[in-house]
């Protein structure tokens, strides 16, 4: 793939005005799929889920899973919508592999809900509203893998492996409106959007909302037009970006990439991309009109979805507290200053912290775990912190143990990296490697009367008040020590010592 040629990003966005739209797919956690009875589970055998109707065998016929039209309604609501009294699912008919049935049920014309708003914050603190246009129920397709070739995509494999299991899971797909005005934070916006809808999604229990296994997926539009242009520039749909970083990242490489063809009097290309996380850059997929026919016609296997005022009140009964006052509600309990609330927010960091909180660590304690060392850990290994292999009742274990003076900072630094290695939880680890602070007073006792034999006079600088003459010591007790010892007791004991001679 030849890398295309970019334009530096703040010449850009002095030449163009940067307009986005966003896709988001989410995939419920019902215990079933959408139409049929099979298990809606990740990770099973391939092809172990399934039945006649979910890969479409002849006279098959679909039931709607009541479960799937809750949480999409509660979705609808959640985002400021209205929820349709009158709705319909539809074919949309297309071929591929990854779709037994020939055709995808989905909503065309009349989805469960729309016309609604979100307020998203972006990292600088600026606050943009994104208007939803729909938000419709579909069924996921199947997987496709493809072996050979070295960029997993089809191109170049030997042969592609098919698993149904994925098929007709319900998904829930929110569309936005047109977004004007995020200007250079357009990616950040991008990015901060699909983390509210995860927060969100999560919040209310109607999906599991791992990006990493597909549970929230975003398709990004972005196109260019120079400022005070009225028509909208030609856009391209970067396909499944399926982490927070790589949205960000997706839509500042397009912003790029399209300034620079059109700035030496090029034409974008309307058509789909895909992200490439290992290159950092997109490349062309398959041309996308708007007149793309998919023959959209009301699917007559199954009856409409024609949700009482009633039900649609019970739910919303239901609702999770708004994030937005969520937000604002946790940041006082916890007393966090705006930037170390926004530093929380912004490394989607917040489930984390409330579970922490609530297993019983201190607020700052538990932001500085998360934010610090567990954050630099996840950076070395390039990953999201949100994918590191620790619970936030495990970090509130090592907060606990940590403030308990069972551990020093190094010592629960060094646990960190066992528990994360699949060790255990830190107690565990401690009990296993016997990492605890040593806070036998007879043993530190016998290390700082063997440092104070080769610096005698330190005692007396310190009668003299020079405290400060401790340090020698105690760096040369934490050092025979291996780093065991609780420094602040070690001080003290040396003060004790002076005070007794
Ligand atoms: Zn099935």
């Amino acid at each position: 793939m030849a890398k295309a040629e970019l334009m530096n990003y703040e010449k850009a966005l002095e030449q163009f005005e940067v307009v986005i739209g966003l896709e988001v797919h989410v995939e419920l956690n019902t215990n079933t799929k959408m139409f049929c009875g099979c298990a809606n589970i990740f990770g099973d055998e391939p092809n172990t889920n399934v039945c006649p109707i979910c890969i479409g065998l002849p006279g098959s016929l679909p039931a709607v899973n009541k479960k799937a039209v809750e949480s999409s309604i509660a979705i609808g609501l959640a985002l400021g919508c209205q929820i349709a009294p009158n709705g319909r699912f539809s074919r949309k008919n297309y071929f591929y592999p990854d779709l037994a049935k020939n055709f995808q049920t989905s909503q065309y014309d009349e989805p469960i809900a729309f016309e609604g708003s979100i307020e998203v914050e972006v990292p600088s603190g600026k606050k943009f509203t994104v208007e939803i246009e729909r938000a419709h129920m579909e069924e996921d397709a199947g997987k496709l893998t493809h072996i050979g070739g070295n960029t997993g995509r089809i191109q170049g494999a030997e042969y592609s492996l098919v698993d149904y299991n994925r098929a007709g899971v319900p998904l829930v797909e929110i569309v936005t409106k047109v977004v004007y005005g995020a200007g250079a934070e357009a990616p950040e916006l991008a990015a901060a959007y699909v983390r509210l809808i995860r927060e969100m999604v999560k919040a209310m229990d109607v999906s599991d909302a791992r990006m990493e296994r597909g549970n929230v997926r975003c398709d990004a539009n972005v196109s260019l037009r120079p400022h005070g242009d009225p028509k909208l520039g030609t856009r391209t749909e970067t396909k499944n970006v399926n982490s927070l970083r790589s949205i960000e990242r997706a839509v500042r490489y397009e912003i790029q990439r399209q300034a620079h063809i059109l700035a030496n009097g090029g034409k974008i290309t309307q058509e789909t991309r895909h992200w490439h996380e290992d290159k950092g850059a997109t490349s062309a997929g398959r041309p996308k009109s708007d007149a793309d026919d998919y023959r959209y016609f009301p699917e007559p296997d199954l009856v409409p979805v024609q949700p009482s005022v009633e039900w649609v009140e019970s739910i919303r009964a239901t609702l999770p507290e708004n994030p937005a006052l969520r937000r604002r509600r946790l940041q006082d309990e916890w007393a966090f200053s705006d930037l170390e609330f926004r530093d929380v927010v912004n490394a989607g960091l917040l489930d984390q912290l409330v579970e922490t909180v609530e297993a019983g660590a201190k607020p700052q304690a538990a932001r500085k775990w998360w934010t610090g060392e567990l954050a630099r850990l996840a950076n070395s290994e390039d990953k999201d912190v949100s994918e590191l292999n620790i619970t936030g009742v495990q970090v509130a274990e090592l907060a606990t143990l940590v403030e308990a003076g069972k551990l020093n900072d190094r010592l629960a630094r060094e646990v960190l990296t066992y528990v994360l290695a699949g060790e255990g939880s830190p107690a565990q680890v401690v009990a296993a490697r016997g990492l605890e602070v040593v806070s036998d007073d007879g043993a530190l006792l016998a290390a700082i009367d063997a440092a104070l034999a080769s610096q005698p006079d330190v005692l007396e600088k310190i009668r003299e008040g020079k405290l400060q003459a401790a340090g020698a010591v105690i760096g040369a007790v934490m050092q025979a020590m291996k780093g065991s010892a609780d420094a602040g007791r070690v001080r003290e004991l040396i003060i004790e010592r002076a005070n007794q001679g």
